[in-house]
């Protein structure tokens, strides 16, 4: 019998009470005290995957190493564990589903009625078990997507509770609830918890563990209160208490022992203390910077942060790094033009241009990086954001008539960022683009290489456009090179572009933010914010 622990995090009363963060933070004290955990997140909806979701929707879409294309969440993951995810670490509904119907196709089936139960139950069960047979992992967290009550999770509430019975002992089941607090008589309320538990209990779930969100602390009385009512011990019913940023989540868990409750349910060893000192030392530069500096984000979906999250993310690792405060200027694309510019730029340190797709907000972006080149402010361009920088460069530099990418123009009569050869018959839009992590060489004596210092590197990608290799050479004669290539069968796809004769010119072809992390910030952020207190210092 397998000796791996499950662990699962419901959520009730509310979505967005961060069970990816809980989940985070409880894998983060279990793997500080010496555990190898993995954590993955089952989404309720029938899409295959998020790729495909538009960010207003969603959120984020987080690529992995192998290209899956996956819930935000997953960079919560790996910005707490410094490990990788995969595929096999996000599992919707769609997917699911997909699965089961290609097996009937198949005739795996045959003769039988295929039903949720056992069929959909059944797959939900060998996805929840697919990382603990890997034999990497001793404990693995499943989060459950939506809240539960909601009719698309019920499934995976159904096969939790198979499971739980089928692996006695080896389970644990964390539910995350909210006390809302009713300011007219200054309490928390405990009722939808109470509900919330009823839910789960209809459902044949006893939670062993309650992480109440709360706004106010949680004093014992009603942690008693609580305890009796959902049938849980008091030391099992934990206070999550809204905190100034996410990196605080651990260590609050810490404090309320989640950890040792989680063990001792699950009869595993405490093996030793949670060794927290490099996290610590993290928070503590996060809270007393020495520096601060202002970073222009400039995007089409800032109405919603969570579509950058793990850009915002990478410069909060990178802003730790060089102990310096990094206030993001969240500024529409849609909102600049040639007249207002000059007023939203010039006061900034630096300029990041985001991810993206389509013509919205496209031409702002390029005028925005016009300014930043001729002004000598650090820029970094990510996916959309260095493709942006070519056509700036081929319109303003070059003075390319009718320049611009394929994707906004087909007819363009100077396409210089073009779809990818590898992309021309792809009809379906589905995990189609070019996904996951690719290697690139870096040139020698260039800034990339200075940056990474290294000189092969491996980054994630998510798109179908490229630089057109028939204008490099233009281009490097006028200044802007290609310091990163990716040496491909269908030929060199350029990685990254940057300006000779400028402080920190940078456009990258790849999604650095998908690979910082608490332990390991992104060079490439490390020294972008560096040079925005560079800049500040000579403004
Ligand atoms: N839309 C561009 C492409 O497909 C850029 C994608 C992105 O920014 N992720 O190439």
């Amino acid at each position: 019998m397998s000796s791996v622990k499950y662990i699962f995090v419901t959520g009730g009363v509310t979505s967005s009470l961060g069970k990816g963060i809980i989940s985070a933070s409880l894998a983060k004290l279990l793997q500080a005290r010496g555990y190898k955990v993995a954590i993955q997140k089952l989404d309720p909806y029938i899409n295959i995957d998020p790729g495909t979701l538009n960010p207003y929707e969603h959120g984020e879409c987080y690529v992995t190493n192998d290209g899956a294309e996956t819930d935000l969440d997953l960079g919560h993951y790996e910005r707490f564990l410094n490990t990788a995810t995969s595929q096999a670490n996000n599992v919707t509904t769609g997917r699911i589903y997909q699965t089961v119907i290609n097996k009937e196709r198949e005739g795996a089936y045959l003769g039988k009625t295929v039903q949720v139960i056992p069929h959909i139950t059944d797959e939900i069960k060998r996805c929840i078990k697919l990382l603990g047979e890997t034999g990497d992992y001793e404990i693995i967290i499943t989060e459950i997507g939506g809240t539960v009550g909601d009719i698309e999770s019920l499934p995976y509430i159904e096969a939790v509770r198979q499971q739980i019975w089928e692996m006695a002992g080896n389970c644990c089941v964390i539910h995350l609830t909210l006390l809302p607090y009713l300011a007219t008589t200054g309490e928390l309320k405990t009722k939808p918890t109470q509900h919330s538990v009823k839910t789960l209990l209809e459902y044949g779930i006893q939670p062993d563990i309650l992480v109440c969100r709360s706004e106010h602390p949680v004093n014992q009385e009603l942690k008693r209160k609580i305890a009796l009512f959902c049938n849980v011990n008091i030391n099992a019913v934990i206070e999550s208490i809204d905190a100034p940023t996410i990196y605080d989540v651990p260590l609050l868990m810490m404090k309320e022992q989640l950890d040792k409750v989680v063990l001792n349910k699950l009869r595993l060893n405490m093996r030793h203390e949670p060794d927290m000192e490099q996290w610590k030392a993290f928070l503590g530069k996060l809270k007393n910077p020495v520096n601060e500096v202002k970073i222009g984000l400039i995007g089409k979906y800032i109405e919603l942060k969570d579509a950058y999250k793990s850009i915002s993310e990478s410069l909060i690792h990178a802003g730790v790094a060089n102990e310096c405060n990094v206030k993001v200027e969240w500024i529409h694309s849609e909102k600049l033009d040639k007249d207002n510019i000059k007023d939203k730029l010039k006061n900034l340190h630096a300029v990041l241009v985001a991810p993206g797709f389509g013509n919205r907000g496209i031409e702002g972006k390029i005028d925005a990086i016009e300014f930043v080149r001729k002004n000598n402010i650090p820029f970094l361009g990510i996916c959309l954001g260095m493709q942006c920088a070519v056509i700036e460069f081929s319109r303003n530099v070059l003075k390319l008539e009718n320049a611009n990418s394929t994707e906004m123009d087909p007819d363009a009569k100077n396409p210089v960022i073009d779809i990818m050869a590898s992309q021309k018959d792809i009809t379906r839009k589905g995990g189609t683009m070019r996904l996951g992590e690719y290697p690139c060489v870096l040139l020698k004596g260039t800034k990339a290489a200075g940056i990474y210092n290294k000189s092969k590197i491996a980054e994630r990608h998510r798109h179908r456009f490229e630089f057109n290799n028939k204008y490099l050479k233009k281009f490097e004669e006028a200044g802007m090179i290609a310091s990163g290539i990716n040496q491909s069968p269908l030929g060199d796809l350029v990685e990254i572009i940057e300006l000779k004769n400028h402080p920190f010119f940078v456009g990258v072809q790849f999604h650095p933010e998908y690979k910082s992390t608490v332990e390991n910030p992104h060079p490439l952020f490390v020294k972008f914010v560096k040079a925005a207190m560079e800049r500040k210092s000579v403004v």
